[in-house]
């Protein structure tokens, strides 16, 4: 591992401090390095593999797919993306999909589609987007631009204008920000990176309200929340309030490249038309194939019930170590997205459980986050709290 570790420090671009460990290949909620160490996985590469490693029905999707076609660009139809789009209709209550190939490139088209809103009802092009401080909305210039964090966003200045920040939970914050140009607010309906805080019925309800009477769209971001993570497809379901325009990413391909942005009948017919928008890769039938298969199997395999069942024992659990050590903080968070807040930074401790087969991240430097594969069970939630608290201690 040390000299594959070494060549890719010559070789990748240096913009992760990556965990000194090479994997190999994973089986269920288990990953193995290259020299066989096997890992419990609470990671889930970030929230993504919701299913498992090596889920036999995704698998044989997929090289299906493969045998077929993996390509035709955006100018032709073909099967899997109408499959999947009407599937994802489905589940989400929206009207109308646009497939990328990431997280960001769905908040980018997101923000398009809520600037060219705005456009087609007064023709200005001065229009406001609300975003929240500690959001993270990904890494692109648009993306970065409405993410709460200053530090990714620094160096990287000028942002795109006009974005104006609000504390999430505090509806005073967000009506401070308002103005007759406001086109949009756009959070994470549970946020992620940013320390795990759940937005709460109430301010999403006001928010809600407020976008009705101004006629400002709604942007959820759901691409960490999504995909049954809290016990609901889309986290926003647990309250009802539902968005103007969504974007779901990470687990909706389970590990291949693809993402989504979502949005209602009324924001399609006055937004993004033919010309405004597109991608090549975007919702290619090897992606939309994955995207198929994920919902399908979602479906049969009750993934959102077994969350529901196995979610609060983790929280119990967790809540437990927060009882047991002064060092903790509190826990935090919904369904299999928690996080236990630290009085210090928890890297130590993260590198502590991977040298003892546990694979935690964190989020920000003191918070450990829980996301894990969603088909975990309780003995997993036993096995990698056992390993967890000998590294507290
Ligand atoms: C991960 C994430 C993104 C960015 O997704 P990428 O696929 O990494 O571009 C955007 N929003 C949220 C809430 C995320 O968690």
């Amino acid at each position: 591992m040390k000299e594959y570790i070494a060549e890719a420090e010559k070789d990748l671009l240096h913009t992760y401090n990556r965990y000194q460990i090479v994997l190999d290949k994973g089986d269920g909620v288990y990953l193995y390095d290259i020299d066989g160490k096997k890992y419990l996985d609470f990671v889930a590469g970030i929230a993504v593999f919701a299913l498992g490693y090596q889920n036999k029905a995704y698998n044989d999707a997929l090289k299906a797919q493969i045998d077929k076609v993996i390509h035709t660009s955006n100018y032709y139809y073909n099967v899997p993306a109408i499959e999947a789009a009407r599937k994802i209709k489905k589940v989400s209550g929206m009207d109308r999909v646009f497939f990328t190939n990431s997280g960001a490139e769905a908040v980018e088209g997101a923000i398009k589609a809520a600037r060219k809103y705005a456009y087609l009802k007064d023709g200005c092009t001065d229009h406001e987007i609300i975003a929240m401080n500690h959001s993270f909305h990904g890494r692109t210039m648009g993306a970065l631009s409405v993410t709460g964090n200053p530090k990714y966003r620094e160096a990287f200045q000028p942002m795109i204008g006009h974005i104006k920040f609000a504390d999430l939970n505090n509806f005073q914050s967000v009506l401070d920000q308002v103005t007759d140009k406001t086109c949009a607010i756009i959070m994470e309906t549970v946020q992620g990176e940013g320390g795990l805080y759940p937005a709460t019925e109430e301010f999403l309800k006001q928010v809600r309200d407020l976008c009705d009477e101004r006629d400002i769209l709604l942007i959820l971001d759901e691409i960490q929340c999504g995909m049954g993570r809290t016990g609901y497809m889309y986290a926003w379901q647990r309250f009802g309030v539902k968005p103007d325009i969504m974007t779901s990413a990470k687990a909706l391909g389970c590990g291949v490249p693809v993402g989504a942005f979502m949005m209602t009948e009324k924001v399609a017919q006055h937004s993004l038309t033919a010309g405004d928008h597109g991608t090549t890769y975007g919702g290619n039938p090897l992606a939309c194939a994955a995207v198929e298969k994920v919902l399908d199997l979602f479906e049969e395999d009750h993934i959102i019930e077994h969350v529901r069942e196995v979610a609060p024992y983790l929280e119990q659990r967790l809540n437990e170590l927060a009882e047991k050590y002064d060092c903790i903080q509190e826990r935090r968070g919904v369904g299999l997205m928690q996080g236990l807040v630290f009085d210090h930074p928890v890297g130590d401790i993260i590198n502590r459980a991977l040298e003892k087969g546990l694979i935690l991240i964190n989020a920000g430097a003191d918070i450990i986050r829980f996301v894990p594969p969603l088909v975990i069970t309780r003995e997993n939630v036993d096995e990698m709290i056992a390993i967890l608290d000998t590294c507290i201690e």
